[in-house]
């Protein structure tokens, strides 16, 4: 039976990720080489050793999905499974920049010679090795140097490998990175990404292989099976809390906050990513403190830690799908069956993208056209042309950003003239930028690609004619809407979705419909005593990220006029 010994003594040794590995079928000579290579290298390398190829080779794989470095193997040249050659002609595929070397008796120094080609050898080393100070660590030590001068960065963080024109690739990494997880991307097509697909036995066609920083591969992860694995809350600690928060955009954020800062059990619940869309925006220029902008994902990644400071739970990729009153509980019900209750609750969804439809474009959304932004694709757009649809300020923004990578950018929009629907600052800006261009009174009516959007069919409404162009790129920023077809004959709402709170409930000063109390409903509260809204979410809101904010941290004050009154 083959063994591994991992022998990691001092604290140092623990924290170095970096290992040298031998392997030699035979024990006694196997721990004496582990020893040896221990009184000199153990304080700054982890040394392992492994009493078979196949025993080695599985270490290789563990430490490579890991993320582990190995600088040095040595492998013995007569083993049974395999020789040290042939081991490590396949320790290469997995760590091609480790180096290498050969321990042989002196009977096989030919073979030794001609493995100096075959594997690319570094070194042979003769057995025994006695003194070592003299045979052994000079030449680990040249081995050492070669490999440090060498490219040699840890990847300790999770890894995705996938295809850049995989919808679900791009999904994932999007969704990681604005759950802020650090993560590599790596090409199914590039080397490397191969050498990780073949060390988690998923060379299959399915992509993307996540692989989190304990080296387990998860091909095709769910978001739900994401987020647990890269250590994303999913599951509530408590059955029952003084505050549910459903959405973790600005206005979510907001009430986290502010709840869990004035001492009230909080949990707030978000089906993907906190952030909601200002985790979408490249810069945002308005809000009050940042005098020089700050992305979407800096600001909503601070707010998160903030509320999180705070003691407040924060739970992703969990959807509400159901709110009920249950006496003076208010439960909020999740799509598996399961749910909390709390005595209050605020609704931030916030608003999402309305679907487009044209031909071609469904079967393309995710390579090549995407809703909203996907700014982890920015550099892939380098010297192409970018189309954007929509004529508000986040579109604006996008076009700003991308411009920076992109060939050409083309903003499309229906209307006469940007006026309307833009900041002043943002249309000056891209009057300003030579590689923008707007097209007015355009929509689109087709888009075709094989793997990836390669062009679009746009109509110009004024004169009813209509043109193909090449286009890789589409990124679409229209119709916003709320989704809140879960609260329906719970929380009333306005004709086109958005929730009701407040004066706008008893317009002419009466108590609305069912209303249960004798006051009238509080500024935020909707049509249920206890339940707030709060964001983009609320109907006539502002759609600012200031004012979400602000309606976060307002509905705060509000449940707790509500609370001493319970
Ligand atoms: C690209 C872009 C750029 C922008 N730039 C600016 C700017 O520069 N300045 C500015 O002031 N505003 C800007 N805005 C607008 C601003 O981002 C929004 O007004 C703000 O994000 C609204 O916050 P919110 O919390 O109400 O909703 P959202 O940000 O929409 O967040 C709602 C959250 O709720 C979650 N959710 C929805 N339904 C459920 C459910 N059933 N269960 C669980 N979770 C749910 C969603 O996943 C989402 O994360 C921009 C918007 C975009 C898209």
């Amino acid at each position: 039976m083959s063994t591994l010994t991992d022998q990691a003594t001092t604290a140092r040794v623990t924290e170095s990720r970096t290992a040298i590995l031998t392997v030699d079928d035979d024990p006694a000579v196997s721990r004496a080489v582990a020893r040896d290579l221990r009184r000199r290298y153990g304080e700054r390398y982890r040394i392992v050793r492994a009493e078979s190829p196949s025993a080695g080779l599985d270490a290789l794989r563990q430490m490579k999905l890991r993320g582990d470095l190995v600088a040095v193997i040595m492998a013995d040249y007569r083993m049974p499974e395999l020789n040290g050659i042939e081991f490590l002609e396949q320790a290469m595929d997995i760590y091609p920049g480790a180096r290498r070397a050969l321990l042989t008796a002196y009977a096989d120094t030919g073979a030794a010679i001609d493995a100096i080609n075959v594997v690319d050898l570094d070194h042979y080393l003769l057995k025994p090795w006695d003194p070592p100070e003299e045979k052994l660590y000079p030449v680990v030590d040249a081995l050492l140097d070669a490999w440090l001068e060498s490219d040699h960065r840890p990847v300790p963080e999770t890894k995705v490998i996938g295809h850049r024109w995989s919808a679900r690739s791009s999904e994932v990494r999007e969704f990681l990175a604005r759950n802020q997880v650090p993560y590599r991307w790596y090409s199914s097509e590039d080397a490397e990404g191969q050498r990780l697909l073949a060390a988690a036995g998923a060379d299959g066609p399915s992509l993307p292989v996540v692989i989190t920083p304990d080296g387990d591969p998860l091909v095709e992860p769910t978001d739900a099976e994401l987020a647990a694995r890269v250590g994303l809350a999913t599951t509530p600690s408590k059955d029952f809390y003084d505050l549910i928060v459903v959405g973790g955009g600005p206005a979510g954020l907001g009430a986290a906050v502010y709840g869990a800062s004035e001492g009230l059990r909080t949990v707030l619940v978000e089906q993907l990513a906190t952030g909601g869309q200002a985790g979408q925006s490249s810069r945002i220029e308005n809000y009050l403190g940042f005098p020089d902008g700050v992305s979407g994902a800096q600001l909503t990644s601070r707010a998160r830690r903030q509320a999180a400071k705070f003691g407040a739970e924060v739970l992703t990729t969990r959807e509400v799908t159901g709110l009920q009153v249950r006496g003076s509980a208010r439960r909020v019900k999740f799509a598996d069956g399961s749910f909390i209750d709390a005595h209050t609750v605020i609704l931030a969804t916030g608003v999402s993208y309305r679907k487009v439809h044209a031909p071609g474009l469904d079967e393309l959304t995710g390579r090549g056209v995407y809703y909203g932004s996907a700014l982890t694709e920015a550099s892939a757009c380098a010297g192409q042309d970018v189309y954007i649809v929509g004529g508000a300020n986040s579109a604006g923004q996008a076009a700003l950003y991308l411009s920076r990578h992109a060939k050409s950018v083309t903003l499309l929009i229906r209307g006469p003239a940007l006026e309307k629907s833009m900041s002043y600052y943002l249309i000056t800006r891209i009057a300003d930028t030579p590689n923008i261009s707007v097209r007015t009174c355009t929509e689109i009516i087709g888009a075709s690609g094989q793997d990836h959007l390669e062009s679009l069919t746009l109509r110009d409404t004024a004169h009813g004619t209509a043109e193909t162009v090449p286009a890789q790129w589409l990124y679409l920023f229209i119709g916003a809407e709320p989704l809140t077809d879960w609260l329906d004959g719970v929380v009333a709402r306005d004709a086109r979705g958005f929730v009701v709170a407040g004066p706008d409930l008893s317009p002419g000063g009466e108590r609305p419909r069912g209303w249960p109390l004798d006051r009238l409903p509080y500024h935020l509260e909707t049509s249920v005593p206890g339940v707030f809204v709060a964001g983009d979410a609320r109907a006539e809101s502002a759609k600012r990220v200031a004012s979400a904010v602000g309606e976060g941290a307002m509905a705060v004050m509000l449940v707790h006029r509500y609370l001493e009154k319970l």
